[in-house]
């Protein structure tokens, strides 16, 4: 939460800040995910008159995020940068004459969100059948025929030969 009393008070104000983020996580509706650390967010807070504000920032988050192949939480680094135009009213991140510096960075990491995350370049993945960490080693499991139909077909061609 970042005090906005000063700069509201007067027109053409412009305060610079540095926000702690104590958000431990960032819940979205694909799931939640750890903040492992991140850098305080660091803010410029204009009043732009008319109970407008302009409020731009950046930080960086590591924010652990599953292999999108074998699901081992990744350290992933998010940068956020902004520049958002805000009504003093706006209730989703101004509370009284507070801003919520939190809900802020929560919005703004989706917005960079990594589209696919990859534990290493060449993951393996997990098994289709018992779906074990490929990574860590095979398993046993025939995962060449994965289609029963096909499955038949290659049991007439082995039977054949006999
Ligand atoms: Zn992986
Ligand atoms: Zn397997």
């Amino acid at each position: 939460m970042v005090d906005l009393t000063e700069v509201l008070l007067t027109d053409g104000k412009v305060i610079k800040r540095e926000a702690d983020i104590t958000l431990r996580k960032l819940s979205y509706r694909f799931g939640d995910f750890k903040i492992r650390s991140a850098s305080p967010l660091s803010l410029t807070i204009e009043n732009k008159g008319e109970k407008k504000l302009m409020i731009s920032g950046q930080a960086s988050l590591e924010v652990l995020i599953p292999c999108a192949r074998c699901l081992e939480p990744v350290a992933s680094r998010i940068d956020i940068q902004f520049e958002n135009e805000l009504d003093a009213e706006d209730k989703d991140y101004i509370d009284g004459y507070s801003l919520n510096t939190d809900q802020l960075v929560h919005d703004e990491a989706l917005l960079v969100w990594p589209e696919r995350v990859l534990c290493k370049e060449d993951c393996k993945g997990l098994c289709p059948v018992c779906g074990k960490n490929r990574n860590l080693g095979s398993c046993d499991c025939d995962t060449t025929v994965r289609d029963p139909r096909m499955a038949k077909i290659l049991d007439i061609f082995n039977n054949a030969g006999k």
